[in-house]
């Protein structure tokens, strides 16, 4: 617009003054190094300048007539121009406007996936307050991204994708929050509707940005033609100059340059303006010219551009598609078609650009096909990684959940059967929680390279959970095969990994799964899920080949995690105590309380079966409050020398109120601390560490003793016997079995006990079943024993029993085998 008025006002000044005259040739030709393609002088063969130069019949009339129509056709010519300009920035501007609404609702979609990410992360492992964190932001940045588009959307337009994404974020939001609560199974209820809310949310995103960006390509499209018939109309105008000058003789001469010049600039301005790259190509295909921009775009000067044959610029797989849309519009003129194509660079790279064809063969002035090439690198590189991020894991590379379901979906329906393996990582939390995020990280890409070894290329690898990966086998379509498959996995990660420069040693148990006729993938991957979790829970490294028996018993598991929290309120448990005996004195020293939850029609059922989904749920912690505050309760009525040990989950000693929970039940009961002993697990000693040091030593600080339950079949270090300050080691009665039949396992309790001595710790053996165990561990120095050998854990009144008739008694003698509880 400016440049445009700048030269209507130097137009006006014709003939110009001589001093004026030299100052405009230099300017021009410093300047101007691509008016050089448009000097009829310079390049007289190709130019479509010169070829109108040479044609226009009607324009060789006498001189004097002659200059009248010129004024006329410069005026004319200036004016278009100048409007054509204002028309081109006015839809530049709203092709800008659309090109940014496609890239935020681009983002948006990101971010929410982003979203979806996290939550997915959070399932995976365990909330954390940084995921927390990262989900808030991620949804506040989405929160600003919806607020920004309602400046470049119409609020009518944006209604189904801002309702859509309320009742998502709604919905993402209660999930979190429960998951925060560890309310797992609350939470995965919610997932479904999450899951189910993304789809809408992302069709009307998509759905919207797809108009957009009809929208930005109709009026990129108007521009073209803005631009294009701009570019015509100034090759157009400079022609008539041309020809014009031509004619008005030599005493005009220095005032035609000026005049000339003014044209080129005017025809430049516009051209170099435009940022698209504008080429016109003959019949043959060859290149009559070339704009500016080809030194951004291409980094080619015009000049070379121009004669070369279009296929040497283009690239062999775009090819056919730019023929074919030459051709059509050769066909049809009316035609105006788009397509994607990478034209070589200077640099020997490929530019991805969009072209833009029109036909302007029967234009007498321009006499080919015009091509507008725009860049489009930035909106292809965005579009890859939208593709890219949608189907992948962004730490490993690996595919996704997502896409690991199409592919399972694909190969079913191509196929017509697919076998898949489902991995989880042994341990892999504690490994996270003592290297810490980064190192947990290391160690899932370490792992995700290692499962490609093991694998094969044609295999799809996926990362569908924290510690969680898929492989769906290409060829396998038996359990045999695919138990083969996994064999040779869990061999490859026998090797250890290098994290940090230290060598840390990793399993991890994987499920089979074969497709069933007629079975969605999801189910397939949950039946994959369920065989895993079956060889998790049979030790480290283990393989399972699903069975449809399995999923009656995780289901049965889950009914029972339901009926947990009623339980609760029905007050349906109660506590055995199972004795625990001091070996030397051959006396009772205590009992361990053993929670039991009497089901109204199943009877009662045992901790092993409610406990841990009691942990997921959080409802152990209630659970946990009633046995310390009911035991309790029991054991101060007991003789004043026997301590009661009541166990605490990992999840209680997280829990704030824990400390005031055991300060009330001592106070109610009026039990003394002294004679209360706490028994937690190592995992859960280590999960936390600085927590639970914090809490163990509140605890101790109240008077009470600490006990490490199942010591041997984690980590088994001794190193935080000190550091937590702890009174009694109990050895889990894995160990103890072997006692009396392997020499090995006896020297390895026997080192257990004689370090713990020196370390002021009591021992407790666990699961003693036989007098010969008894015997070998007062023999090696072990302080206490409990197990079937002794008693089964007892009810109330038989703790009683028990007690008078214990008293006195052998060890190694039990008098009577008391009922079991
Ligand atoms: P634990 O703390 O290791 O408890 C010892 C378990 O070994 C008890 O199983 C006990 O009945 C069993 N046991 C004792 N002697 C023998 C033996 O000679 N041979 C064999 N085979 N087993 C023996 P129970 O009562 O089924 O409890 C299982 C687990 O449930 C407990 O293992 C403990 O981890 C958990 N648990 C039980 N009550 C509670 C509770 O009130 N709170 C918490 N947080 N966990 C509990
Ligand atoms: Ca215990
Ligand atoms: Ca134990």
């Amino acid at each position: 617009m400016r440049i445009s008025a700048r030269l209507a006002i130097r137009a006006q000044k014709l003939p110009v003054p001589p001093y004026e005259q030299g100052r405009g040739d230099r300017t021009s030709r410093r300047k101007s190094p691509a008016g050089r393609c448009l000097d009829v002088a310079e390049n007289p063969t190709i130019s479509p300048v010169d070829r109108l130069h040479r044609r226009p019949a009607w324009l060789s009339g006498r001189t004097v007539v002659a200059r009248q129509p010129l004024w006329i056709v410069l005026a004319l010519g200036i004016a278009i121009a100048a409007l054509s300009g204002t028309t081109i920035l006015r839809l530049h501007e709203t092709a800008l406007s659309d090109a940014r609404a496609v890239t935020m609702l681009a983002e948006l979609y990101t971010q929410t996936y982003r979203m979806l990410a996290i939550n997915e992360e959070m399932r995976a492992e365990s909330p954390t307050a940084i995921l927390l964190g990262e989900y808030r932001s991620a949804r506040d940045e989405a929160n600003t991204i919806v607020d920004r588009l309602g400046a470049h959307i119409p609020a009518a337009e944006l209604q189904d994708t801002l309702g859509a994404y309320s009742t998502f974020t709604d919905l993402l939001d209660s999930e979190v929050s429960l998951l925060d609560g560890r309310r797992f199974d609350e939470a995965r209820a919610v997932h479904h509707l999450v899951d189910a809310a993304f789809t809408p949310l992302a069709d009307a995103i998509a759905s919207l940005q797809q108009r957009e960006q009809a929208e930005a390509q109709t009026t990129s499209a108007q521009s073209d033609v803005g631009t294009i018939g701009t570019l015509a109309f100034s090759v157009a105008a400079i022609a008539l100059l041309v020809a014009q000058f031509e004619r008005i003789g030599r005493e005009r001469a220095a005032a035609e340059r000026q005049a000339r010049r003014a044209g080129e600039a005017s025809m430049r301005s516009l051209i170099e303006n435009s940022s698209d790259l504008v080429m016109v190509v003959d019949l043959d295909e060859h290149l009559l010219f070339a704009s500016g921009s080809s030194r951004r775009i291409l980094q080619l000067e015009p000049s070379a551009l121009v004669g070369r044959a279009m296929v040497t610029l283009v690239h062999p797989d775009d090819e056919g598609a730019l023929r074919r849309a030459v051709t059509d519009i050769i066909r049809n003129a009316q035609a105006s078609p788009v397509v994607e194509c990478r034209l070589r660079r200077g640099d020997g790279e490929w530019q991805y650009t969009e072209v833009a064809l029109a036909n302007l063969l029967d234009d007498r002035l321009v006499r080919g096909i015009v091509m507008n090439a725009r860049d489009v690198t930035d909106r292809r590189a965005l579009e890859r990684r939208l593709a890219h991020q949608a189907l992948h894991d962004p730490l490993t590379g690996l595919a996704n959940r997502r896409m690991f379901l199409q592919r399972l979906e694909r190969q079913i329906t191509h196929i017509g059967s697919a076998a898949m393996l489902f991995l989880d990582l042994d341990g892999f939390k504690d490994l996270n929680d003592s290297f810490g995020h980064a190192g947990g990280d290391a160690l899932l890409v370490a792992f995700a390279e290692r499962l490609h070894t093991a694998l094969r290329p044609g295999d799809t690898i996926a990362r569908v959970g924290g510690d969680e990966f898929a492989a769906l086998l290409e060829g396998v379509h038996d359990a045999k095969a695919a138990t083969v498959v996994a064999q040779r996995v869990i061999r490859a990660l026998a090797p250890p990994f290098e994290i940090f420069a230290s060598e840390v040693f990793i399993a991890a148990s994987i499920g089979i799964a074969l497709s069933q006729e007629g079975e969605p993938v999801e189910s397939m991957v949950g039946n994959a899920d369920i065989a895993m979790y079956l060889a998790k829970s049979r030790g480290s490294g283990g393989i399972e080949v699903f069975e449809p028996t399995m999923r009656a018993d995780s289901l049965a598991r889950a009914e029972l995690a339901l009926e947990l929290r009623g339980a609760i309120e029905r007050s349906e448990f109660s506590v055995r105590y199972q004795p625990i005996l001091d070996l030397a004195k051959e006396t009772i020293a205590g009992f361990e309380a053993l929670v039991r939850w009497e089901h109204p029609t199943r009877g009662e059922i045992q901790p092993a079966r409610f406990i841990p989904g009691a942990e997921q749920t959080g409802l152990i912690v209630p659970i946990g409050r009633f046995v310390l505050r009911d035991a309790c309760q029991q054991a101060v009525t007991w003789p004043g020398h026997l301590f009661l040990s009541v166990n605490l989950s990992p999840r209680q000693l997280q829990d704030p109120d824990l400390l005031d929970d055991v300060r009330a039940a001592l106070r109610d009961s009026g039990f003394p601390p002294h004679r209360l002993e706490l028994e937690i697990t190592e995992t859960a000693a280590m999960e936390n560490d600085q927590l639970a040091a914090e809490r163990l030593a509140e605890l101790k600080a109240l008077g009470v003793s600490l006990a490490i339950d199942d010591f041997g079949v984690g980590y088994s270090s001794l190193g935080y016997l000190r550091r937590f300050d702890v009174d009694v080691l109990k050895l889990d009665r894995s160990f103890i079995q072997g006692i009396t039949t392997s020499a090995r396992e006896l020297a390895f309790v026997t080192s257990i006990v004689q370090l713990s001595k020196l370390l002021g710790v009591r021992t407790v053996a666990e699961g003693v079943e036989s007098a010969s165990q008894a015997r070998k561990l007062r023999e090696i120095g072990c302080d206490m024993a409990q197990g079937y050998f002794f008693a089964r854990p007892l009810n109330v009144g038989d703790v009683r029993m028990f007690i008078t008739e214990r008293d006195g008694a052998g060890v190694d003698r039990p008098r009577q085998r008391l009922r079991s509880a």
